[in-house]
């Protein structure tokens, strides 16, 4: 590590303690901008970088709500408002019982570089709460939810922060929050997405994250003169990314041989076709059930559940050409990216935000394989969000084809970008530095032009 990040990182931690996550994403993204900074001292002349880590403002509160039982539950909520120097702050929102203040704070921070790749203009931001829907009646989300927008709405407006989902946070819950939105501003505005379709939502909205980190995977393979045809698969998580992620590897002829969920996962090595995915989707999404469920339905696969005393994950460790992690952080450690590169697998996509530590990340950038960070390759979620906003304004409903044609383009100019930028600062198919170069460049200059805010 150079001097100049060791500092900087020493300073940040001192500053943010207990926040690891957060030190982690800082300290990936300021490796990459040393190049930039080297090459600009404009840029440190103006303290962009210094500027750039300190969230615009955070807001943390109550969220007390009532079960079913009547017994009274009181959690926490976040809204993390990191940068809107191109645009309003965007990015999801979070419940699950992990959340802190520092998970939410990496968050919003890879989200300013994200959506800064997207072309589109959209500030950084992310949010939720440490609430943990799994096993709440819907009823019992309702009131979650109603409760959290009680304080989050008077922070929201459709031209100053505008939230999306996140893990655990899907159709149901944008529903529940945009309801109560609506009830307290007594206003019909675009002011969250992922929105139901007869409710200002966007098509594609859904699929857009697991799509676009596979249409990044494919601009990769595209270098090589390579395709997804053919190739084996390993997907993580079962959730919204995961099972679009399989849905478009179907479509372009890949093979998806592995799901997970917290608990475990499943290896069918016939492949998740499209008639298991759907069952699968069933499975998730109305009967919101366990993975393992899987092998008592489709013959042939096995389940290993989660061993928590192991030091690698055996999803990992299987025969293959891709992998796509779309489940949740550091879930491909030092070991999993070994296993991943002695498997075969030399295309790494990320659905998932940093999913890979560290150590991880150096192994896949070292062997040379095609990696594609979360920051770039997951930003289609994002971008179609930022489509969604764009109907909603103009009071208009893209056809699917048109969103899909937009999400496509979207990722071939991240993917474009991302790599030119890579080779501009010397480090040719350096996905990690491309990314975070060229989403830093877009913010950094308006920043500049802003003046001292
Ligand atoms: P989701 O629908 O809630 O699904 C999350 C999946 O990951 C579930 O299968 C869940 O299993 C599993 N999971 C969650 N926490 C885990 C943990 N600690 N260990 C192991 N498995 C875990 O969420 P999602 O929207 O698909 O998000 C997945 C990832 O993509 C996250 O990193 C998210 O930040 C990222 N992402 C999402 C979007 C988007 O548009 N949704 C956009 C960009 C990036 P259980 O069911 O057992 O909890």
């Amino acid at each position: 590590m150079s001097e100049f990040v060791s500092s900087f990182m020493a300073e940040l931690k001192e500053k943010n303690p207990a926040q690891p996550e957060f030190h982690q994403a800082v300290q990936e993204v300021v490796e990459s901008l040393e190049l930039v900074l080297d090459r600009h001292p404009e840029y440190r002349a103006a303290k962009i970088l210094e500027r750039i880590v300190e969230p615009e403002r955070v807001v943390i509160f109550r969220i007390p709500w009532m079960d079913d039982q009547g017994e009274i539950h009181v959690n926490r909520g976040f809204r993390v408002e990191m940068n809107s120097a191109i645009g309003p702050y965007k990015g999801g929102l979070r419940f699950h019982p992990t959340v802190t203040l520092g998970m939410l704070k990496f968050l919003a921070f890879e989200q300013v570089f994200k959506n800064s790749l997207t072309t589109l203009p959209m500030g950084g931001g992310k949010g939720g709460s440490d609430f943990d829907p799994k096993g709440k009646s819907d009823n019992e989300v309702m009131h979650f939810c109603q409760s959290f927008m009680n304080e989050l709405f008077r922070h929201l407006g459709p031209n100053t922060d505008i939230p999306a989902g996140d893990i655990g946070v899907g159709g149901r819950e944008i529903g529940f929050l945009f309801g109560q939105y609506k009830r307290l501003r007594n206003e019909f505005t675009g002011v969250l997405t992922g929105k139901g379709l007869s409710w200002g939502g966007s098509l594609i909205r859904p699929e857009a994250t697991g799509y676009g980190a596979v249409y990044f995977a494919a601009e990769m393979l595209a270098t090589r003169n390579e395709s997804l045809k053919g190739k084996t698969c390993l997907v993580s998580g079962s959730g919204n990314v995961a099972q679009f992620t399989t849905e478009k590897i179907n479509q372009l002829g890949g093979k998806v041989v592995t799901l997970s969920d917290s608990v475990g996962y499943i290896y069918d090595p016939e492949g998740v076709d499209d008639d298991k995915l759907a069952w699968v989707i069933n499975l998730k999404n109305v009967r919101r059930g366990r993975i393992k469920e899987y092998t008592e339905k489709f013959s042939g696969a096995t389940y290993t559940p989660v061993e928590p005393n192991l030091n690698y994950n055996p999803l990992w460790d299987h025969k293959a050409d891709c992998a796509f992690p779309s489940a949740t952080q550091n879930e491909i450690n030092g070991k999993d990216a070994s296993n991943l590169l002695r498997n075969g697998v030399y295309v790494v996509s990320e659905g998932a935000n940093m999913p890979t530590v560290p150590k991880g990340v150096t192994k896949f950038i070292d062997a040379g394989i095609l990696y594609g960070p979360g920051k770039a390759a997951n930003a289609g979620g994002v971008a179609v969000s930022g489509l969604e906003m764009s109907q909603n304004s103009l009071r208009l409903s893209w056809t699917r084809e048109e969103v899909d044609s937009h999400l496509q383009g979207i990722m071939k100019a991240i993917h474009k970008a991302s790599f030119e930028a890579a080779e501009k600062y010397g480090t040719p198919g350096n996905y990690v530095n491309g990314a975070n170069i060229a989403g830093f460049l877009k913010v950094a200059n308006t920043m500049m032009d802003q003046g001292l805010v």
